[in-house]
């Protein structure tokens, strides 16, 4: 492996975190549990789709040639209903009554809606003038696709729609991206989880609840949530602990060059090598990320909670999203509606509300935050923008990459 890498581009480092996730293993699940999974294989079509010429309307069926011959007026023979197997029309001047979703009967072709027709005594009259066609109101077998095609690619993330395709494939089970177990752990001797007694010098640990949402709300929900002290030797055994059992910990806070910053020792105390330290970005430039001999990796995030929060979402997520064998999905530009001055030479993550204009557009309102403390700042945002190193000025209108929270 390279050494390690310092104070590198955004890009360098998402590459970096790309090139070095592990993949995670698939599993097989049943349907119901396979919502929001990564498929790791590709679900083909069990039969022709549809598997046999399906009727799309209530109505009467008879034989075109017996209409072509001037026939409007048909014996009611029997009832195709859905579910049935198929009638065989026994006479020309006879019609089946069919049911939407029921096979088109055996010597039939011809369908008229069952408001276009007048029924008595057992025979049905079609509405005079009526233009009756062939193999209309027919969805023909296989016209969707085919028995065998690929209808989802292994890659794909399993929503709403996937879930109705899903049974098209015929199986009760699935290969889906097994459900990672993580870890996401704040360190920092100052600080009170809610609901404990807090001294003055003392802050609630806010990360974590941040993070563990983002992941949440992205489907994750194997989360294990800990704080723990600036205590060499209590990280160690607790990081290792944690390291051992998830398939990915994240750490906040404690990566910087502060005495009591202990992570990056304590990793490397546990076999997990630096891959990079220190990202040209504003807010996070102290990101740590790192890999051990097994592959495992594990990130830690700098201690402010707009810094780690950032973090996770465009390095964390997308890293995670690689470990589960997912499609990677284009990032979304969006315009921002106002200008944004950033002096620093280094990428800008801007936290922006978004905007939906009158002409479809998304903008990207910017929220000036006071420092990478400032969480309180992004209330009611929806992520923040990419803004990159080496330009200090984006006029209004600027297109930028997008992530949302
Ligand atoms: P560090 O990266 O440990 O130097 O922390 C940077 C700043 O973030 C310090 O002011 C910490 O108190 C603060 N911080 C670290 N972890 C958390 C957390 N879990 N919740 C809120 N603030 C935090
Ligand atoms: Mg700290």
């Amino acid at each position: 492996m390279a050494g390690l890498r310092q104070r590198i581009d955004v890009a360098e480092a998402a590459a970096l975190v790309a090139d070095t996730m592990p993949r995670w293993p698939a599993v097989r699940v049943p349907l119901a549990a396979a919502l929001d999974g990564v498929l790791r294989e590709p679900v083909r079509a069990e039969r022709d789709q549809p598997p046999f010429d399906r009727i799309t309307m209530d109505g009467i069926a008879f034989a075109g040639a017996a209409w072509a011959a001037g026939r409007r007026r048909y014996r009611i023979a029997g009832t195709q209903a859905a579910g049935a197997p198929a009638l065989q029309l026994a006479a020309p001047e006879d019609c089946l009554e069919v049911m939407t979703g029921c096979v088109l009967p055996l010597g039939t072709d011809t369908i008229v809606p069952v408001e276009r027709i007048r029924r008595e005594d057992g025979w049905a009259s079609v509405e005079a003038g009526y233009p009756a066609a062939p193999r209309q109101f027919v969805h023909p077998r296989g016209s969707d696709h085919r028995q065998g095609a690929e209808l989802l690619a292994a890659g794909t993330r399993i929503g709403v729609p996937e879930m109705a395709i899903l049974t098209i494939g015929g199986s009760a089970e699935v290969a889906v991206a097994r459900p990672p177990r993580i870890a996401v752990v704040s360190t920092g001797d100052e600080l009170v989880d809610v609901g404990l007694p807090i001294a003055d010098f003392q802050i609630r640990s806010s990360n974590d609840r941040a993070l563990e949402a983002a992941l949440r709300r992205r489907g994750f929900h194997g989360v294990e949530r800990r704080t723990l002290a600036d205590d060499p030797a209590l990280l160690q055994a607790e990081i290792g602990r944690l390291h051992r059992d998830c398939d990915l910990v994240i750490l906040s806070g404690g990566v910087s060059m502060g005495q009591f910053d202990h992570v990056p020792a304590t990793l490397a105390q546990l076999g997990v090598a630096a891959i990079f330290h220190k990202v040209l970005q504003r807010p996070g430039l102290p990101l740590w990320f790192g890999r051990d001999g097994a592959g495992k990796a594990v990130f830690a995030l700098p201690g402010n909670p707009v810094s780690s929060l950032v973090c996770l979402v465009r390095y964390v997520v997308p890293g995670i999203e690689v470990a589960l064998g997912a499609t990677p999905r284009a990032v979304p530009r969006v315009r921002l509606a106002e200008a944004v001055e950033f002096k620093a030479d280094l990428t800008c993550f801007q936290p922006v509300t978004l905007d939906w204009s009158p002409t479809g557009e998304a903008t990207a309102r910017p929220r000036a935050t006071n420092t990478s403390g400032d969480f309180v700042a992004l209330g009611g945002t929806d992520g923040f923008v990419e803004l990159p190193r080496g330009q200090d000025l984006f006029p209004a209108g600027y297109a930028a990459s997008f992530y949302a929270w």
